[in-house]
C-alpha cells in the first residue's frame, strides 16, 4: 500500500526523524491558516498526489506570503498533475501540504527497501539528491553506497555511521545524519514498510539533516498489525476497478491492453498474458479468480473486465484441478446471460470433466468458442480481436 507524502512524515516524525513542520490542507483557506500556525516567511506548498516527479511537474511551490499560499493552494487543488511518474493521463491534486521553508545547503538522498532476493533490508545513500535516483544508479552507479542490513540484527552503529561518511558528512552534519538514518530505520522496520525513501535528504544551511521528501510503502500482508496505517489509504489514488475487484475478493492488476483475461491461479494468469502477447494480442488486466471459480466469482470477473472500455475480446483459461471444469463452464454460462456479455469470449477448460465443461459451453447457444489447449485459445481470442477490429 502507499500512502502520501503528509502521512509519511506523520509516522517519521513519531520515530524521532527530523521532518519540516507542516500540515495537511484541503482547500485554499485551510493552506493558509496552516500557514499561519507554521509561522515563518517562506512556505513551501506541496501536491499530495501517490507519485514523484511532482517538483518538475509544478506541483511543488515556494511562497513568500499568506496570500501567496492562497493563490497556489487554489491554483494547485483541482489542478491535474502530470509527472513521469502519473502517465500521460496524470493526477487530479485534492490534498496539499503546507510546510515551512528550508535553507538548503545541500539535497542528498536517503532509501531503505526490502530486498526480496537476500530476505534483507538494504539502505542506500547518495551525495546525488534531489534529481531521479534511478538516472543516479544508471549514469554513476559508484555515487550510491549501499549497506545491507539482516532484520534479526538491525542497524548497527557502525554501518549508521559508514552511511553518514558515504554522505559527505563530518561533525555535527555527521552526528545528525547518524541520528536521522538510525531513526529512519525504526521507522521503517516497526511499520513493516517495504520501502522508505528521502529524496531529497537536506542539509540545512544551520548544518542538520532533515526530510524534505518522504515516500512510504507498505506491505499489504502486515498492515492488519496497523490499523492506523491502513487508515491512511487513499482510494482516489488507487485504480477504481483494482479496488472494486479488491471489494470481490479478485486478484486484478489493470493494463493497458484489449484482450481481458480471466483464470484461476496466479502463475496461470501470468503464462496466460505471455501468449496472448506471443499471439500478437494485448492483455487488458491480469486477473486471477481464485482456486474456486463459481457463479459469482465469474460474474464479477466479467463485470470488472468488461467495465474496462478497451476490452475487445476475452480469454477464460481455467485448470480444473479441485474445482470441476463443468461447474465452471455453467458458472461461465449464468455469468454471460446475467450480465449479457456481447463480447467474444474464448475458453479453455483443462483437467477435471474438461470434455463435459466443454459441452456444456458448446450446447448453451451462447457465442462461445471453445479451444483445445492454451496456444489454440491465444491465437483464437487474437483472431476474434482482429475480426472485431475489422468490423468496426
Ligand atoms: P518530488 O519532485 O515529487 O520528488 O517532490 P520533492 O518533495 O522532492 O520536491 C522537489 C524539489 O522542491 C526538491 O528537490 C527541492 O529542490 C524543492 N523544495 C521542496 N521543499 C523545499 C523547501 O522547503 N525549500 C526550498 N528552497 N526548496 C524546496
Ligand atoms: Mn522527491
Amino acid at each position: 500500500m502507499k500512502i502520501h507524502e503528509y502521512q509519511a512524515k506523520e509516522i517519521l516524525r513519531k520515530f524521532n526523524v527530523a521532518i519540516p513542520k507542516g500540515k495537511v490542507a484541503f482547500s485554499a483557506d485551510e493552506a493558509a491558516q496552516a500557514a499561519q500556525e507554521i509561522g515563518g516567511e517562506v512556505w513551501v506548498v506541496k501536491a499530495q498526489i501517490h507519485a514523484g516527479g511532482r517538483g518538475k511537474g509544478g506541483g511543488v511551490k515556494l511562497a513568500r506570503s499568506i496570500d501567496e499560499v492562497r493563490q497556489l493552494a487554489s491554483q494547485m487543488l483541482g489542478m491535474t498533475l502530470v509527472t513521469h511518474q502519473t502517465g500521460p493521463e496524470g493526477k487530479v491534486v485534492k490534498r496539499l501540504l503546507i510546510e515551512q521553508g528550508i535553507n538548503i545547503a545541500k539535497e542528498l538522498y536517503a532509501g531503505i527497501v526490502l530486498d526480496r532476493s537476500n530476505s534483507k533490508n538494504v539502505i542506500m545513500v547518495s551525495t546525488e539528491g534531489g534529481v531521479e535516483i534511478e538516472k543516479v544508479a544508471a549514469e554513476s552507479p559508484e555515487k550510491i553506497l549501499k549497506v545491507t542490513v539482516d532484520p534479526g540484527i538491525g542497524l548497527m552503529p557502525n554501518m549508521a555511521r559508514k552511511l553518514a561518511f558515504g554522505l559527505g558528512l563530518e561533525g555535527d552534519a555527521h552526528k545528525s545524519a547518524v541520528k536521522f538514518l538510525t531513526a529512519l530505520y525504526k521507522a521503517y522496520e516497526s511499520s513493516d514498510a517495504s520501502l522508505a525513501e528521502i529524496n531529497p535528504l537536506v542539509l540545512t544551511q544551520e548544518g542538520s539533516v532533515i526530510a524534505l521528501d518522504a515516500k512510504m510503502n507498505f506491505d499489504d500482508s502486515g498492515l492488519f498489525r496497523h490499523p492506523e496505517i491502513l487508515e491512511m489509504r487513499d482510494l482516489d489514488e488507487e485504480s477504481p476497478l483494482e479496488v472494486e475487484a479488491s471489494k470481490s475478493h479478485l486478484n486484478y492488476i489493470k493494463l493497458d491492453g484489449n484482450v481481458g483475461c480471466m483464470v484461476n491461479g496466479a502463475g496461470l494468469a501470468m503464462a496466460t498474458m505471455d501468449i496472448i502477447k506471443l499471439s500478437g494480442g494485448e492483455p487488458a488486466n491480469f486477473l486471477d479468480v481464485g482456486g474456486g471459480a463459481n457463479v459469482d466469482t465469474v460474474s464479477n470477473g466479467f463485470r470488472i473486465i468488461l467495465s474496462d472500455p478497451n476490452v475487445k475480446a476475452i480469454l477464460i483459461n481455467i485448470f480444473g484441478g479441485i474445482v470441476r471444469c463443468d461447474r465452471v463452464a455453467q458458472g461461465v454460462i449464468d455469468a454471460a446471460k446475467r450480465i449479457s456479455v456481447s463480447l467474444p469470449v474464448v475458453v479453455r477448460l483443462e483437467g477435471t470433466n474438461a470434455k463435459e465443461g466443454a459441452e456444456l459451453l458448446q450446447q448453451s447457444g451462447l457465442n462461445f468458442a471453445v479451444a483445445n489447449g492454451l496456444k489454440d485459445a491465444a491465437e483464437k481470442v487474437v483472431a476474434a480481436l482482429r475480426n472485431q477490429t475489422a468490423a468496426n
